[in-house]
């Protein structure tokens, strides 16, 4: 956080970059909900420059399709209304801090090296770990050291006797914090929060110095990976900018070890496809760089570096993997138990009622039957009068474990409430499923319920069951579950322990 005096300090400073016109239309844009590419198209068809570029990128080797792209609106569809607002702001961003760059009293290849290598580091990073937005990953990176442009700009000498003795990123950071009681990220930060830019970019770019730790465990959300990216993204550009390249390699991958897990060969195909990027990045942002310097050295040194590491890494990667595992397994098992019922273990209400979406529309698109069946206990109350409800609990675990066993691996069985059960059975027609469920009553029937002080109690069921068929006649799940219920009642009025089918289904027998 920045504090007051410093941030108005920035704020008055002459020359401090201004969002560009354009840009800001974007942001409004995207801060919209309903937003069309439409309404995106007219934007960007304002600025002739910029619809030529989101041309080149649609038409690019990233997104083309099979056609070509010739019109800013297809471009918009191809790529994405988030992709393309997210470049379209980096297109009109760009320009605006090199320039401001221009009358920097630091090394501006430098700056824009690291800015470049970071981006393509992020953006490698979430490819390898199936994130999807790269347009974010690329442009967080990108601009994720602009608060060293904004402090030069604003506090001129006094900023540049603070950089001078820093020899690294990292000095750098602890020198500013030192003096200013911020860092170049928080004001970068401060910065795009000003211009509005969305929140998850602001946030990446103020977490950038801080070294990302266990970024992708599984419940890991979108923004927490892109800050994780953006933070480790810094690391692996000084690996090019660092007078140690192998103590920098050294580093990096070991902050991405323990951040992603990966091992040293995974961290060196990284920094190849790194490496790789940087000049592809640098022509779509058009950024010129004086000496594009051959990277071959630095990945030839970061190698060696990697191969010893790997050595070390191995023992602890594979801890950290074994971890995360054990973790992903408590997830799992977690999410299981929030979709079962605690007295039966059968799937709950909630559950049930995925399911059963899932398999109505399955069954829709499939062509095939759905058979939904609801099973009530008769006179359930009694044995809980007499035995009393642990009695009771005990009944409604055996039948559970009865109608568990009854049914196919791809079935469903449900507890719909107190001693009521759901069975769905999809593909099933309905004569073979009501042979099923008759066969399901008749062992509920036998069943030796295990009661201490009632051997003999045995406790009888009553069904009522509805089928979707050729996508008819039922409109939704309600309706069909409604049908079951109607037919269940019906069997409970003709005197419980049997089976009753959906009336419908009878008349077209
Ligand atoms: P019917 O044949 O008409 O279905 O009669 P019934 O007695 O089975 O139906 P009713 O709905 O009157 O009573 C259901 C009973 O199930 C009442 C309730 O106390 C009992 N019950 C519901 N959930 C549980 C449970 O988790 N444990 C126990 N022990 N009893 C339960
Ligand atoms: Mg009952
Ligand atoms: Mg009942």
């Amino acid at each position: 956080m920045l504090d007051a005096r410093l941030a108005r300090r920035l704020e008055l400073a002459p020359g401090l970059p201004t969002l560009p016109a354009a840009a800001m239309r974007l942001v409004e844009l995207g801060n919209q909900p309903d937003v069309g590419t439409a309404d995106l198209a007219e934007v960007i068809g304002k600025d002739p420059a910029l619809s030529v570029r989101i041309l080149k990128v649609a038409n690019s080797p990233f997104y083309a399709r099979r056609r070509e792209v010739t019109n800013v609106r297809q471009a918009l569809v191809t790529m994405g209304m988030n992709a393309a607002v997210t470049l379209a702001l980096s297109f009109t961003l760009i320009p605006t801090l090199q320039q401001a760059s221009e009358q920097g009293g630091y090394d501006r290849q430098r700056y824009w090296r690291r800015s470049l290598l970071a981006a393509a580091a992020a953006r490698e990073i979430g490819r390898r770990q199936c994130l999807m937005r790269e347009e974010d990953l690329m442009l967080a990176g990108l601009v994720q050291d602009l608060g060293i442009l904004v402090l030069d700009v604003a506090l001129k000498d006094e900023y540049r006797q603070i950089a001078a003795a820093a020899q690294c990123h990292d000095s750098l950071a602890a020198a500013e914090r030192a003096a200013l009681g911020c860092d170049h990220a928080d004001v970068a930060a401060w910065l795009m929060g000003r211009w509005g830019l969305p929140g998850h970019l602001v946030e990446a770019v103020a977490g950038s110095h801080q070294v990302a730790l266990d970024v992708a465990s599984p419940t890991t959300d979108g923004p927490t990976l892109l800050r994780g990216a953006v933070a480790l993204s810094g690391a692996i550009a000084d690996v090019w900018l660092a007078d140690d390249t192998r103590r920098a390699a050294d580093r990096a991958a070991q902050q991405v070890a323990r951040a992603l897990g990966w091992s040293a060969e995974e961290v060196q195909a990284l920094l190849e496809a790194v490496g790789a990027a940087e000049p592809e990045l640098a022509r779509l942002f058009e950024i010129r760089l004086d000496d594009p310097e051959s990277t071959a050295g630095v990945l030839e040194q970061a190698r060696e570096a990697l191969i010893l590491q790997n050595l070390r890494m191995v023992h602890e990667v594979v801890e950290v993997r074994e971890q995360a595992q054990a973790y992903e397994q408590q997830v799992r098992e977690l999410e299981e138990r929030t979709r079962r019922d605690p007295l039966t273990g059968l799937y709950n209400r909630d559950q049930l009622f995925r399911r059963l979406q899932d398999e109505f529309t399955g069954a829709a698109m499939g062509g095939w039957p759905l058979t939904l069946v609801v099973l009530d206990l008769d006179h359930f109350k009694q044995v809980n009068d007499e035995y009393g409800h642990l009695a009771g609990d005990q009944v409604l675990r055996r039948v559970s474990a009865v109608l568990h066993d009854a049914v196919r691996g791809e079935d469903v069985v449900a507890r719909y409430g107190g001693e009521e059960f759901v069975l769905l059975l999809p593909g099933v027609h309905w004569q073979d499923a009501q042979r099923v469920v008759r066969r399901v009553l008749e062992r509920v029937r036998g069943t030796d319920l295990g009661l201490k002080e009632a051997p003999q109690l045995r406790v009888t069921a009553s069904a009522g069951l509805a089928v979707q068929e050729g996508g008819r006649p039922f409109v939704d799940t309600d309706s069909l579950v409604a049908a079951a219920d109607q037919a269940l009642y019906t069997a409970k009025n003709q005197g419980r322990n049997r089976l009753v089918v959906d009336p419908v289904l009878r008349e077209h027998a």
